[in-house]
């Protein structure tokens, strides 16, 4: 396994020898990955891989056991889940983590509370003790709901929005903490073609525009290989294999474990 640390430039995430124990049910052993900073790195593997959980250990939704886990190299050990966004990590999650029943705006704001360290409960529900944080997210949310192309469904219901553009909401409410580095989990999950190619321009274009590094677990082959610059790939908990595009698509033991002859 290549460690991505010999170039000699920090990776933004650095996951080293990561185990993750459910009871008896080993669901990661050992495991490493970095992303470096700018770069997209997919994640796949088939079903009960581990990539989700590797989300939850870095997101500290989980707690590892072995291994070390760093941001910029400082250590995420000790840091609890709600401030891991201070931190500059945002996800999205595998099930749509959205509020149905607020609207899309509202809905985006909760990253930009988050990043303005207010409690967002308190924000909405007593605005005027904090109407000028209230104002500053709500403009946040707004810009940020503009370079996703969706300003026009800001005051809509989160919950009356088609799938996809829902999908869209929990990456807009995660870029509005305004993050270093962003965790996709299948976010083009029950896209149709056409959408999932106009996804990746998407996420390309937020990408550069940002800066951002990203980490993207997703089974849609054409997307993971048209937009990422490096793949891992998990199989029952372990490392398989990593490297470009290509080598992965090549790659024997990614073959047939998860690619199948077709691909
Ligand atoms: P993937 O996202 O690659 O499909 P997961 O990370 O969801 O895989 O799951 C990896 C393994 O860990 C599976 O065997 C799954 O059943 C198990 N697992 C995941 N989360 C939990 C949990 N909270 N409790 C118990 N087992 C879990
Ligand atoms: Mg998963």
């Amino acid at each position: 396994m290549s460690d991505s640390s010999s170039n000699g430039v920090q990776p933004v995430l650095q996951a080293r020898d990561v185990s993750v124990q459910f009871g008896g049910i080993k669901a990661l052993t050992g495991v490493s990955l970095s992303v470096r900073a700018g770069e997209i790195c997919g994640l796949i593997g088939p079903n009960g891989a581990g990539k989700s959980t590797f989300l939850n250990a870095v997101t500290r939704l989980v707690t590892h056991g072995t291994g070390t886990i760093t941001l910029y190299g400082a250590s995420i050990e000790g840091a609890k889940v709600r401030e891991m966004i201070g931190l500059g990590v945002a996800r999205t999650f595998q099930n749509l983590g959205i509020y149905a029943s607020m609207t899309v705006i509202e809905n985006v704001m909760l990253g930009a509370h988050h990043q303005l360290g207010g409690k967002f409960v308190q924000a909405i529900f007593i605005p005027l003790r904090s109407w000028r944080e209230e104002r500053v997210a709500r403009q946040k949310a707004m810009a940020v709901l503009d370079e996703m192309g969706m300003a026009d469904v800001a005051g809509m219901m989160a919950g009356s929005l088609p799938y996809p553009l829902q999908k869209r909401m929990e990456i807009a409410r995660a870029l509005a903490s305004e993050p270093k580095i962003l965790l996709l989990d299948e976010p083009a999950g029950g896209l149709t073609h056409g959408e999932v190619h106009e996804f990746g321009e998407l996420v390309d274009r937020v990408r550069r525009n940002r800066n951002l590094s990203i980490l993207l677990i997703e089974h849609h082959m054409g997307l993971v290989m048209g937009l990422c610059d490096r793949i891992v790939v998990f199989h029952l908990g372990r490392n398989l294999a990593e490297g470009s595009p290509e080598e992965i698509k090549s790659n024997e033991a990614v073959i047939s474990a998860y690619l199948g002859r077709a691909a």
